[in-house]
């Protein structure tokens, strides 16, 4: 089954001419979710050339601007088109209240948004779907805040299709239904069990979001052997200082997380406009190599782990613009959020 993580938007913040704020698209088989919806995530996701996917659930880290006011203007299209599918809005502490404060400008949507409000502490299992689970875990930032992680469940082992010959099973219907995990009657009269055709369960893929946070052990618990972890790196390490004033983490120490959790790929996002993303990637680059910074719609594949490592599809077809290199980002000094 494909899975796709597409940064839809990858500043602190602020939007710059180059990235826009917090927004990342996961796509598995046929479902999207959405972690985070900054401002003007409608419009970065047509130009991703995803189109304006239709969202059962949107997933928020936490209630600062950067990370949720695309959403009155997302819900508003929807609303445009007719929509009259439910849509869930999951997200920490605060959720109701933000929604709550927020209809006046909403108004009127033709179809319910059912909210979901986490209760701290503890991971939490945020939903459930066939043969998967989003987790929520706590994350500490300057307001209560979570991250995500996309579990795959296991999968049954591989089929040898030898043995199954070798036990006499007929080829056709009958290994499918081993597959399935159930047993069959040979031509001969045997049965013949799931197990004796299966190897051992092989493990899904884990896909990691934490949103704004400082470096901590939940992050660390939940990336534990992840395929991907997209952490947020608003600083470089020589602002460490202010980096724990505000509760955010630098390059340096977002690598030796992902180093210490055994991740496959690092992607780093929330990128500070003050900060040369070839500076965050060299930082982290220099503790953990599997390390991408990547570009606004960069899209990563991620293969079962037999199938190789993960991939990354730069956007295609598309001019960038030249601040996209991050040398010419204008700088800035925003507080961050
Ligand atoms: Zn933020
Ligand atoms: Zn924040």
């Amino acid at each position: 089954m494909d899975l796709f993580v597409t940064l839809i938007g990858t500043a602190a913040s602020v939007p710059t001419s180059a990235r826009g704020t917090a927004a990342t698209l996961i796509a598995r088989g046929g479902e999207r979710w959405l972690v985070d919806c900054g401002e003007g995530t409608q419009r970065q996701l047509l130009r991703s050339g995803q189109g304006l996917v239709d969202l059962d659930r949107i997933l928020i880290t936490h209630m600062h601007g950067d990370h949720y006011l695309g959403l009155p203007g997302l819900f508003k299209t929807y609303g445009l088109r007719g929509r009259e599918r439910p849509l869930e809005l999951i997200g920490p502490r605060g959720l109701i209240r933000l929604m709550e404060a927020m209809q006046p400008i909403i108004g009127r949507l033709p179809f319910p948004v059912d909210l979901e409000e986490i209760d701290e502490p503890g991971p939490a299992v945020a939903l459930r779907g066939d043969g998967f689970r989003f987790d929520a875990f706590p994350t500490r930032h300057s307001i209560p805040s979570v991250g995500y992680a996309l579990v795959e469940d296991p999968r049954p082992g591989a089929f040898d299709l030898d043995a199954a010959r070798a036990l006499g099973v007929t080829p056709g219907p009958d290994f499918g239904l081993l597959q399935r995990g159930e047993e069959v009657v040979t031509p001969a009269g045997r049965t013949v069990r799931p197990d004796e055709v299966l190897g051992a369960a092989r493990p899904g893929r884990t896909v990691v979001i934490t949103g704004d946070t400082e470096p901590c052990d939940a992050t660390r618990e939940a990336a534990r052997g992840a395929a991907v972890l997209v952490h947020e790196a608003t600083f470089l390490d020589e602002d460490r200082a202010r980096a724990r004033e505000t509760r955010h983490t630098t390059a340096r120490e977002a690598a030796e997380l992902a180093r210490d959790a055994g991740v496959g790929l690092l992607v780093l996002t929330h990128l500070s406009s003050r900060c040369a993303p070839s500076d965050v990637r060299a930082e982290a680059g220099a503790v953990f190599p599997e390390t991408l910074v990547p570009r606004d719609f960069d899209q990563i594949e991620i293969p079962f782990p037999e199938r190789g490592e993960p991939l990354v599809h730069p956007v295609r077809g598309r001019a960038r613009p030249a601040a996209a290199d991050g040398a010419s980002e204008a700088p800035a000094t925003f507080p961050a959020e």
